[in-house]
């Protein structure tokens, strides 16, 4: 069977993962970490950099990298956004051509499907280069409460990287499928993904592999990024007052502090006090001697958790929700998964263990947990067993616009997956012939408080009849959160088709051209890793050989049934992987390696 993929495609962090024999593991990247930085960025030479190259360019040249776009991915572009963006990320926000966010990064204005498709393109790369042979089949994970435009998004970014999506899953259910195959756990969960960028909360109810989500809710705008932002505030009071206002309208010196912020953040789940030393701070365009400060502080965790009350105070609150819309209390779950990197940090798990009177789940690395979960769906879903079914929730309100500005919901939040809905309309008409069905998604009953999706038209509707012409509308939401709309006009039975206006996607002569050139990028990257895997491979043979004629001695001084097979085992992959180098097999030799690795301690 082709090997198939889980990607967590996160907005700090990414990665990818498999499931080797019956178990999800982490597939490390070629430079041999677990996660990927979600960084992407142009060296001066105009070399591309993903990754942890990426992100280590971003602390000399701010202005060459983009960290976090997944924030904006899929959205429209409007003046709020560019005012948030300018809050949180150093790159600039444009619009482009189709109402969608670009970005500007070293100079080049960027779609952020193709800097998704940057990141997916990465991450397929270091499993090919993991299996020896092309990857193309994935199952991506995204927040629950992303829209449809922000799917459509990362699935044109999956196009675009030469993916094939199996399916989209969101975030806090793959994180429950790990935990879940890893613990042995059944009864309910509640899974707790603070991420970068998202807050994320499910219920769920695990039975002997049914997967059924009770509710889900989040907060879009809170993540890691704004505990950043806290110590940013505490920081830029702390700057000279001479100083502080040219600061704060420098991108690099706000980089600067973003980035300092984010490491005292993180050495503070590991110690009480973390010390700040930042250089040059000040106006960088400018030539003035005196132009650039210093600023040397120290930040103790008791006083980085009374700076982040406010935001922990807001992810108890959406637990109380999403509780109450699941019909339970805190102590009805039996389990709480910590999901995110933020949930490192102690003030987290200590609120968690008090809300919920129980401490959360472990077992499984919160940042690993999702791309864990996504590989063990890609799996079923590649292998289709049957093993284990899925019941997910829609994660938004869907309601058609009727006169007056009221929404009438057809599919409610957290309704169970795949769901449909009609009801019969009375649209009035556009002219003489016309009728207009607007869909929205959102909570509210007011159509002004809601997304607009797009509308249905409906053309040529019945003129000779002069009363209000009855319109059915039928919602199909799929099984991994698309909407189809249909409306048919009950007079005549002429039927449209939504045609979704607020839609991002980018055209499809551009998502071509982007996906020439990263197949391109990706040829060339894999004939480097091919190179690089020929060189290496004999070098694990002579290790793996060292490593039996150790065993061997032992085996003859301490003789056992387990010692002669595991010598047995390690000879005849020593002698696979001769014939892999031989035929210059990369497939063969990567299998010999992953399985001569669970034998023998290589590294
Ligand atoms: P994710 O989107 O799940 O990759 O989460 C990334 C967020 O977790 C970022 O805001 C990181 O700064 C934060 N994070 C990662 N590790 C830690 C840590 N050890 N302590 C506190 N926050 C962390």
């Amino acid at each position: 069977m082709d090997p198939v993929i889980g990607i967590d495609l996160g907005t700090t962090y990414s990665a990818v993962a498999t499931l080797d024999s019956g178990r999800p593991v982490i597939i490390p990247s070629r430079a041999g970490a677990r996660l990927t930085p979600s960084v992407i960025g142009f060296t001066a030479m105009g070399e591309r950099v993903v990754g942890e190259r990426a992100q280590i360019l971003g602390d000399e040249a701010p202005d060459r990298v983009a960290p976090a776009t997944k924030r904006f991915i899929g959205k429209r572009f409007s003046p709020a956004l560019e005012k948030a963006a300018k809050a949180v990320v150093p790159y600039p926000v444009l619009a482009g051509p189709q109402g969608e966010v670009r970005i500007k990064v070293a100079g080049r204005v960027m779609p952020l499907t193709q800097v998704s498709a940057m990141l997916l393109g990465e991450l397929k790369l270091d499993a090919e280069a993991h299996f020896g042979r092309p990857v193309s089949k994935a199952v991506i994970t995204v927040p629950a409460n992303f829209d449809e435009g922000q799917r459509q998004a990362t699935r044109e970014a999956a196009r675009i990287a030469g993916l094939e999506v199996l399916r989209l899953l969101n975030e806090p259910t793959a994180a429950a499928m790990a935990y879940g195959l890893v613990n042995s756990f059944q009864g309910r969960a509640l899974v707790f993904d603070l991420g970068g960028g998202t807050f994320d909360v499910s219920v769920l109810e695990m039975e002997n592999g049914v997967y059924e989500v009770k509710a889900t809710g989040g907060d879009t705008q809170l993540g890691g990024d704004d505990f950043d932002a806290r110590i940013v505030q505490w920081l830029v009071a702390q700057v000279p007052d001479l100083h502080r206002d040219a600061v704060t309208k420098d991108r690099v010196s706000m980089q600067r502090l973003r980035y300092a912020a984010e490491r005292a953040k993180r050495t503070l789940s590991e110690q009480s006090e973390a010390f700040l030393s930042l250089a040059e701070l000040g106006d960088h365009s400018g030539d003035a001697p005196d132009r650039l400060c210093t600023l040397d502080t120290a930040l103790t965790r008791d006083f980085f958790e009374t700076l982040s009350e406010p935001l922990t105070t807001r992810c108890l609150d959406v637990c109380r929700q999403v509780l109450a819309e699941a019909k339970l209390t805190a102590q009805d779950v039996e389990a709480v998964m910590l999901v995110g990197g933020m949930t490192r940090m102690p003030l987290i798990r200590a609120l968690v263990t008090k809300f919920f009177g129980r401490p959360p789940v472990t077992g499984v690395n919160p940042d690993e947990a999702v791309a864990l979960g996504a590989a063990v769906h890609a799996a079923e879903l590649a292998s289709r067993h049957g093993q284990t079914l899925l019941i997910d929730v829609a994660t938004h309100t869907l309601s058609v616009g009727v006169l007056g500005g009221t929404a009438r919901r057809l599919i409610p939040r957290n309704s169970p997956v795949p769901a449909s809905a009609k009801d019969v309309f009375l649209p009035g008409r556009t002219g003489q012939t016309q009728a207009r069905i607007p869909v929205y998604q959102g909570e509210s009953e007011f159509t002004d408080e809601c997304t607009k999706l797009g509308e249905v038209v409906l053309s040529d509707i019945s003129v000779v009849n002069r009363a209000e012409v009855p319109i059915e509308v039928t919602f199909e939401l799929s099984n991994e959160g698309t909407l189809s709309v249909r409306a048919v006009d009950t007079t005549t039975g002429i039927a449209e088709a939504l045609r979704i206006e607020a839609r991002t996607t980018l055209s499809p002569s551009e998502v071509d051209s982007l996906s020439k050139e990263q197949a391109a990028y990706s040829e060339q990257q894999g004939e480097k890793d091919k190179v690089q895997a020929l060189q290496t491979f004999p070098r694990v043979l002579d290790k793996a050989e060292r490593l039996v004629r150790l065993l061997e001695k032992s085996a003859e001084e301490n003789p056992s049934p387990e010692a002669d097979s595991v010598v047995g085992q390690v000879k005849a992959l020593l002698a696979q992987g001769r014939v892999a180098v031989k035929l210059g097999d990369t497939s063969q030799m990567a299998e010999v390696t992953r399985l001569l690795e669970r034998l023998v301690a290589l590294s």
